[in-house]
């Protein structure tokens, strides 16, 4: 049995009980990082086993967690933070236990990209996710299509790249008003509010840090 199990994106308290007594009784633990993950066990007094599973691992360690499975042993696996499987490793081992035919359970909770939305104020009826866009050649086509929907657009984006996409956007879409989603759950959590020209200057100037997530709101949104 596979658990894909949802941890904190910030703030160790984001995480539900049930995860909590997933972790602590399953027979291995698959995380992205055996070292980012111990903070979180330690917290909570999880001592289960521990093995990495990340964007890198080989086909060896794949296979490793599929007979631990069929040896009829559980397995959760966890990220280094949020939604496993969003924006992060694990959708080959999810798909492998699903071939496989194990039986795959999800235990929900936070997401970053769902978080920033929560409290945006951008309409959420209807919104467009993009994960992390292209980091170098092809940032304008890519961003183009999605610019012209009337959705809210949601994607990640790290530190270094903030201020050039806000740039590209800035050319791009001067009107739509967007949202810039900082240090979620974390002490200087911040919401940035305003067009992407706003958001520039606002950022620009002081070193950029931490992890961001922005929101562009549809056409006409205030
Ligand atoms: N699996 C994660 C989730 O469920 O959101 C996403 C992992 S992805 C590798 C990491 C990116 O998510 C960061 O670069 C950032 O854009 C975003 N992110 C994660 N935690 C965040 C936080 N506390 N505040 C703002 N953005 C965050």
């Amino acid at each position: 049995m596979l658990y894909i199990v949802a941890t904190p994106i910030g703030n160790l308290e984001d995480i539900t009980f049930r995860a909590v007594n997933v972790l602590k009784s399953v027979d291995l633990i698959a995380a992205e990082d055996t070292r980012h993950a111990g903070i979180l066990l330690k917290k909570y007094e999880i001592t289960t086993p521990v093995k990495s599973f990340h964007a890198h691992s080989d086909e060896r360690r794949l296979n490793e967690m599929i007979s631990y499975m069929r040896e009829g042993k559980s397995v959760a696996l966890i990220s280094d933070a949020g939604t496993p499987g969003i924006s992060d490793p694990g959708y080959v081992l999810i798909r492998r236990a699903i071939e496989e035919g194990f039986k795959v359970v999800p235990i929900p909770g936070p997401a970053a990209f769902l978080t920033a939305l929560m409290a945006g104020g951008a309409p959420t009826n209807q919104f467009l996710y993009l994960g992390f866009i292209p980091a170098k050649k092809g940032r304008q086509k890519f961003f183009t299509p999605f610019f012209d929907t009337k959705h809210t657009i949601v994607f990640y984006e790290s530190p270094h790249r903030l201020l050039k996409t806000l740039g590209q956007m800035a050319e791009l879409m001067p009107k739509r008003n967007i949202v810039v989603a900082r240090e979620l759950t974390k002490i200087y959590e911040e919401f940035y509010r305003g067009t992407a020209e706003q958001a520039l200057e606002h950022f620009s100037g002081a070193k950029i840090k931490g992890e961001f997530v922005i929101v562009v709101g549809p056409d006409g949104h205030q």
